[in-house]
């Protein structure tokens, strides 16, 4: 199937170009980007161009930021295409609720994408705690934005979520290995006197039965960089680290990995775009959106030093 690329930035060069280059389902046959370009690929700088000019093109993957992400999967539902969403899949919940309603009247496949969900590690973690009694989760995300997201001023602005942007993908492990539904009850967040998103957030999370469950968020964690979940159960302990990659339970080496390196999340992605094209299906699991809404709507604002990259 020909698919078309939307925000030729950092995850679409490093991730969606090889995912799609390698894949038996897709073939790259154009991009949409304002500066960015795809060796090869003819490129347009406008949805609406492209969706004009290239009728043969029925699937379109959007890596743009949150914020503008909404409007072109509206116009691409809208020319009926199937869309493809970079995480988080909006800007706001209400966003993505209005898209799941325009895929179901124009018949299009919608697909909100975990990338971290398909991390190697997490179906094991998965199937190990489904019998298990959770005492205590811990979840770790620590990071240095200068390192990772280089002049992406827009996580700064609001909708950009600022640590909560990688804080998603630790959210969207945790909800996929939990056999039981958490919510938030409490959250300080630390936002830079001169940005609109929080640069650090330590969460506390209800357990249904009682279980303690925290997150740790920063962005100006230097030295070791940090992706971790642990969770501590009845029968042991299972700890989840480089981003799912590497898995141990007790200590012991149960799946070793690259250190985090994305490998094998993006091909799975658009192997499963690809089902969901072929059945006609919609994807739109808002769980871990929603707990960064909560934690935003609940938290505590601490002003601090402003951020200057
Ligand atoms: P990025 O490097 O800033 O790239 C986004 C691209 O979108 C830009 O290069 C820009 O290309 C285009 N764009 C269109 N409208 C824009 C606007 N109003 N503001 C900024 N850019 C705009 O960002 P990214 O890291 O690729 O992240 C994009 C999405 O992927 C985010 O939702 C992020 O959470 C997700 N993601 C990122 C990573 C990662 O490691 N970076 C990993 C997984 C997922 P033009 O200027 O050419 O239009």
């Amino acid at each position: 199937m020909k698919i078309a690329l939307v925000g030729i930035g950092k995850i679409a060069l490093d991730q969606h170009v090889p995912a799609i280059a390698t894949s038996p389902d897709w073939e790259l046959a154009a991009t949409v980007s304002r500066k960015g370009t795809v060796d090869g690929v003819p490129s347009f700088d406008s949805m609406d161009h492209m969706l004009d000019a290239r009728s043969d093109v029925r699937v379109v993957s959007l890596c743009l930021p949150p914020v503008p992400r909404f409007e072109a999967a509206k116009t691409t539902i809208e020319a009926g295409r199937h869309v493809m969403l970079e995480k988080p899949p909006g800007a706001t919940l209400s966003e993505c609720h209005t898209l799941i309603g325009l895929a179901r009247q124009h018949g299009v496949s919608l697909f909100a994408t975990w990338h971290s969900r398909e991390a190697a590690g997490v179906a094991d973690a998965q199937a190990w705690l489904a019998d298990k009694t959770l005492r205590k989760l811990t979840i770790t995300w620590k990071e240095d934005v200068r390192r990772w997201h280089p002049g992406q001023d827009w996580i700064w602005q609001p909708g950009g979520m600022g640590v909560f942007d990688p804080g998603i993908n630790a959210l969207s492990i945790v909800t996929k290995i939990l056999p039981d539904p958490i919510h938030v009850s409490s959250a300080v967040l630390e936002v830079p006197e001169n940005c609109q998103t929080p640069i650090a957030a330590e969460i506390d999370f209800h357990h249904p039965a009682g279980a303690e469950v925290t997150a740790s968020f920063d962005f100006l964690q230097q030295g070791e960089q940090i992706w971790t979940i642990k969770a501590e159960t009845d029968e042991g302990v299972l700890i989840l680290s480089d981003g799912g990659a590497n898995l141990t339970i007790d200590g012991k080496d149960m799946l070793r990995s690259d250190a985090f390196s994305l490998t094998g999340e993006y091909p799975r992605l658009y192997a499963q775009m690809a089902r969901l094209v072929e059945s006609g299906r919609i994807d739109m699991d808002l769980t871990p959106m929603r707990l960064v809404a909560d934690a935003f709507t609940l938290g505590r604002r601490m002003p601090v030093a402003p951020f200057v990259e």
